[in-house]
Formats: C-alpha cells, sequence, structure tokens
C-alpha cells in the first residue's frame, strides 16, 4: 500500500462490497479528504455511481481482494458476508483493515459473538450453540424454555434471513436441521419484546469514542421499518445502553462504526447484535447529526479525528422503502414537503431496501406524519409503525 497517486493528500479508502452504505459512503467521501474505490460485484451495484473508482470482483476472492489492497491505502466494509481466513492472511500479508478482521468476527460470526459478550459478562439472550439437531444438549435446553426458541443461522444472515421464529418445539427441531447443514446454529429463548433500540459508537485509530445518540427501531417482518431519534428509553434505561455501548465498543475494539441492537425487555436491555459498518439505524444522521455516520466512518478508517456528533434537530425520523409488488414514485416522495429522499439506484424488485426518507422537527408528530407519507409515496409495502 504505497502512497503514490493521491491527489489533493486525499486518503484512498477501499470498500469491499458496492451496495447502498458504500454509496452513502461515497457521497460523504469527498467533503472529509477521502476517495472511495469500490469492489463491486457489478456494474449495476448501488455504490458505483457515486465512488472515484470501480474494481470487480467478489468479496471472498484473495485476488481481487489484493487487487483493491494496491489501490488503496486502507480498505473498510460495505457488508459482513466475507471469509474471515481470506482477510486474516491478507493483514498476515501487511493489508490494513480497518475493522480488523479480529474485531469483524463478531458481526460475521453470531455463536462468537454471544459467547464472547455473555463471558464479559453482558446481557444477553439465553442460548445454545449447536452444529446438530442430536445435539444431546438441545433438549434440557428447549425444556428451559416458555416457548419455541428463535433459530439463527451463526453466519450468512442478514435483515432476517438466516432467523426463524418456529410455532413449536417440532418445527424448532425441524429448522435446527435444516440451518445446521449449513454451519453452526445459535438456538436462542424467544424473548417478549418491549422494543428495540440501537446505538452507534465511532472509534478511531487511537481508541477514542464518539457516541451517536441512542434511537428506537421498529421492526417488520425481521427488517427495520423506522428508525426515531430520540429513543422512547427513560432516562435510568438510557444511561444502561451508554454503558453497555461503552463496554460493548472497548470490548469488540474494531476501527470505524459499530452499531449495536439491543433488545429492550422487561428484565432489562439485552444485546442483539452488532455490525461494525455504517447501519441502518444511522442513516438519519446524514441531515440529523453535524457529522453523518458515512463521513464518521470515513474519518476513523482513514486515521482522522473524530467530527462533532451534535443533533442538529430534537426529533429525527427515518423510514426505509422496501420494494412493494408495483413501483411507486420517486418524484412524488420528493413532492412530500420536509422530507429527504435518498435512492439507492437499485432495480425495484419486492422486498428489497430501495431507498430511505428522513424527517426532522422540533415536535416528534410532524417528522413521523411527513417520513412515512414520503416512503408510502414512494412505494414501501411496510405498513406504517
Ligand atoms: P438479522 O441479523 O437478520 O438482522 P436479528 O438477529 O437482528 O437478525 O433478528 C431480526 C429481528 O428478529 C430482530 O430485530 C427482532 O425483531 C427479531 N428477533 C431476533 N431474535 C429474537 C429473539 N430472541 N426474541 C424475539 N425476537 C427476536
Amino acid at each position: 500500500m504505497s502512497n503514490e497517486h493521491q491527489p489533493n493528500g486525499s486518503a484512498r479508502v477501499g470498500v469491499v462490497g458496492a451496495g447502498q452504505l458504500a454509496r452513502m459512503m461515497g457521497e460523504a467521501a469527498h467533503d472529509v479528504g477521502v476517495r472511495v474505490t469500490v469492489l463491486a460485484t457489478s456494474r449495476e451495484d448501488s455504490a458505483v455511481a457515486t465512488s472515484d473508482a470501480v474494481l470487480l470482483g467478489e468479496a471472498t476472492d484473495p485476488v481481487a481482494l489484493r487487487q483493491l489492497a494496491k489501490d488503496v491505502d486502507v480498505i473498510t466494509f460495505d457488508h459482513e458476508l466475507v471469509d474471515l481466513g481470506v482477510l486474516e492472511q491478507l493483514e498476515a500479508e501487511g493489508v490494513v483493515l480497518r475493522p480488523s478482521s479480529a474485531a469483524l468476527r463478531f458481526a460475521v460470526d453470531k455463536a462468537y459473538q454471544r459467547a464472547t459478550f455473555l463471558d464479559a459478562g453482558l446481557p444477553v439472550p439465553r442460548f445454545l450453540v449447536v452444529s446438530s439437531s442430536a445435539d444431546e444438549r438441545l433438549r434440557a435446553f428447549l425444556d428451559e424454555l416458555d416457548a419455541a426458541p428463535v433459530v439463527k443461522a451463526s453466519r450468512g444472515g442478514y435483515d432476517g434471513r438466516g432467523v426463524a421464529f418456529p410455532a413449536t418445539r417440532e418445527e424448532a427441531l425441524f429448522d435446527i436441521g435444516q440451518m445446521s447443514a449449513r454451519g453452526p446454529v445459535v438456538v436462542e429463548e424467544r424473548l417478549d419484546l418491549v422494543g428495540e433500540v440501537a446505538q452507534l459508537v465511532v472509534r478511531a485509530v487511537d481508541g477514542t469514542l464518539s457516541f451517536y445518540p441512542v434511537v428506537t427501531s421498529v421492526q417488520r417482518a425481521g427488517m427495520c421499518a423506522e428508525v426515531r431519534f430520540p429513543s422512547d428509553l427513560d432516562e435510568a434505561t438510557l444511561r444502561e445502553a451508554q454503558g453497555l455501548s461503552e463496554r460493548v465498543a472497548e470490548l469488540v475494539a474494531g476501527v470505524g462504526v459499530l452499531a449495536i441492537e439491543y433488545f429492550v425487555t422487561e428484565r432489562g436491555l439485552l444485546v442483539n447484535e452488532v455490525a461494525l459498518r455504517p447501519h441502518n439505524t444511522g442513516h438519519w444522521t446524514i441531515e440529523g447529526v453535524r457529522t453523518s455516520q458515512f463521513a464518521q466512518h470515513l474519518r476513523a478508517v482513514s486515521g482522522q479525528s473524530l467530527g462533532d456528533v451534535t443533533p442538529l434537530s430534537s426529533y429525527a425520523v427515518m423510514v426505509n422503502v422496501v420494494g412493494a409488488d408495483e413501483p411507486g414514485s420517486l418524484d412524488a416522495a420528493k413532492d412530500v414537503a420536509g422530507t429527504f429522499v435518498h435512492d439507492y439506484g437499485k432495480a425495484w424488485r419486492p422486498g428489497r431496501k430501495l431507498g430511505h426518507v428522513t424527517a426532522l422537527g422540533e415536535e416528534p408528530t410532524g417528522p413521523h406524519v411527513r417520513a412515512w407519507e414520503g416512503a408510502r409515496a414512494y412505494g414501501t409495502v411496510t405498513r406504517e409503525a
């Protein structure tokens, strides 16, 4: 990774993957003095339109990754569908990955994440990791639960794919059998959720942490439908979240954005999962916070100091646009006054995240109404939360 060919002294950041997160990194890059090269699987990928350079290849291909490493100073990620073995090899060759492969393991491998958090004394759902439905510990574990468990593939799932909610113990054993053919399975208690919240913590190269405010995320069919700032937590639970986020960030120790999702339950907060990249629960920061999560991520991974994360309004609402059977109208969405409409430039497909709409305000109702009005006009399939 030489430092030659750096126009205007910009840091050169390579992004593995070219989805909407890389697209929004590309939009933020020039303001923070960064040039982005994406490793895309196709010229049609969302981030091709906003990046400075494009390399075609798979995220798991060592040859493509080595080529990317030659072109940039540091490599970061748009998603976690990576091969940790390949990434460790690259690090051994001197390639700078931010976050590191060791930190990424928390996002790639749910079994590792749950076990490491439990060992560290962090609150997590009761769980058991098995590699087959015949595991002898399974019967006793299922007997302990009040209801059928949630069954999760340890690796490879996102946006609710790789997560099953069986209705009965028999269905659970069937799901475990199916999923375990592809790798270890996390079997966990099905929680009665009061809600879900998330917090983004950004870690600079020198270990400095910057905390975005806690937000509420509203899920529909295993996907995030709406994000609200501020969260609906009381003061004591907010402090609990802040304390947990700091412990998780110190433990994971990744450079860049760490998104921590929490389950809110009657027995307090439990850590659901972490992502080491800009996250859907932080899209509102593009307009809602002085330094967006995309700018902050690029600042962190390129070795800069972190920016100011003061919110710019008292309330913010972001609604995802998830493709319905028929496309809606981007123009109609843009006509809704007081909204910021983001289109990811993707082909319309039912069930696909195609964009998002954000609205800000000084009271809670207006932003909620406007963001949903925009998302409905755009054609989201999700019903209002
Ligand atoms: P993904 O990695 O696909 O985002 P998650 O593990 O976050 O999967 O699960 C997706 C959603 O499913 C969560 O946001 C939550 O709404 C629900 N869910 C997951 N695990 C549980 C659980 N143990 N109890 C109740 N609901 C759950």
